[in-house]
């Protein structure tokens, strides 16, 4: 007995030893060296910075994986605080409806910082939903995994404050997920909402009421959001129908000059987007309740994935 205690201690060093990250210090899985990523083509552009398709390949020899990795725009040379959020943010989070994390490229000292996602071959929602005509029960499975994936965000206190089909992707004709982290923030218990300060092109058509008048995201404002989504899902993103060009319509007639504070007037005159064309009524009816102008009426995910299972039964 006492010869296995004395061994103990030993064992546990060699144990120590052997792990990989002492052996071989860049193994890290999370760590990508952009000597191995080949780049194949640019994927998209938006707030943050470009995304652009690699094929990560070590052994240099064509067999490595597609990675999609986002690249920040760069601001005097400096990381912002914004994009080491979202890494952050990303790295923390395991579920089938969230983009996957898979690591960082880091050159330069740190200063240039490269997000490696998986790599989603459909694309954007946006531009799946202009390419195929999807049935309505189809629309429907791919809300009801958007809500999957926002009721997880918020079992972890994020609040995404950017949600719209332009930010989900699609990963096969069955399965969508959230991805585009930036503007998402952390909200600490207790706390109801988080008051965004920086100013910026926001989505505005996509906002809740209180985030036009007083800058207040919260999980209802996110709930506001998937309302807007939904209909883009019925609507199947046809630009003509698109939230900035109904709302600009509505405008035209109401006020003539289309600016946030027209915006807040059509919504304080409880106007809303139309009903999509082949939109169920029970569906309808959940879009209405998303753009509730009470934020407390407004229902959760969890309440959505109930109506969205007992529509679709
Ligand atoms: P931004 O913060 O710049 O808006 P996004 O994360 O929304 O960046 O990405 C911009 C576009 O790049 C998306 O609309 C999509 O077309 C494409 N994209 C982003 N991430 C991926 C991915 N993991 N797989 C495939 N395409 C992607
Ligand atoms: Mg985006």
């Amino acid at each position: 007995f006492r010869t296995v205690l004395r061994e103990l201690p030993n064992i546990y060093i060699d144990n120590l030893a052997m792990s990989p990250s002492e052996t071989f210090p860049g193994s890290d899985p999370s760590v990508f060296h952009k000597r191995y990523l080949k780049m194949i083509r640019v994927l998209g552009e938006g707030h943050f910075g470009k995304v652009t398709l690699y094929l990560y390949d070590p052994a240099n020899d064509g067999t490595g994986e597609r990675v999609a990795v986002k690249a920040l725009k760069q601001e005097n040379g400096h990381v912002p605080e914004g994009w080491m959020k979202e890494i952050e943010i990303l790295k923390s989070l395991y579920h089938s409806n969230i983009v996957k994390y898979k690591g960082c490229c880091t050159e330069l000292g740190g200063q240039v910082v490269q997000l490696i996602m998986e790599y989603l071959p459909l694309g954007s929602l946006r531009e799946y939903l202009h390419k195929r005509k999807l049935c309505v029960p189809q629309c429907l499975m791919f809300a009801q995994q958007i809500c999957q994936g926002m009721e997880y965000l918020h079992s972890r206190r994020y609040v995404h404050r950017d949600l719209a089909a332009r930010n989900v992707l699609v990963e096969n004709e069955g399965l969508v997920k959230i991805g585009d982290f930036g503007l998402t923030k952390y909200i600490p218990e207790g706390e109801i909402y988080y008051r965004v300060r920086e100013d910026g092109d926001s989505p505005v058509f996509w906002y809740a009421i209180e985030c036009l008048k007083e800058n207040k995201f919260s999980f209802s404002t996110d709930i506001w959001s998937f309302g807007v989504t939904l209909y883009e899902i019925l609507t199947r993103c046809d630009h003509r129908q698109s939230p900035p060009v109904k709302f600009s319509e509505m405008m035209e007639t109401a006020q003539g000059q289309m600016t946030v504070l027209t915006l807040i007037k059509l919504l304080e005159k409880r106007l809303r987007l139309p009903c999509p064309k082949d939109c169920p009524h029970e569906v309808k009816t959940l879009m209405e309740q998303c753009w509730d102008e009470d934020p407390e009426k407004r229902p959760t995910f969890g309440s959505l994935i109930e109506k969205f299972e007992a529509v679709r039964r």
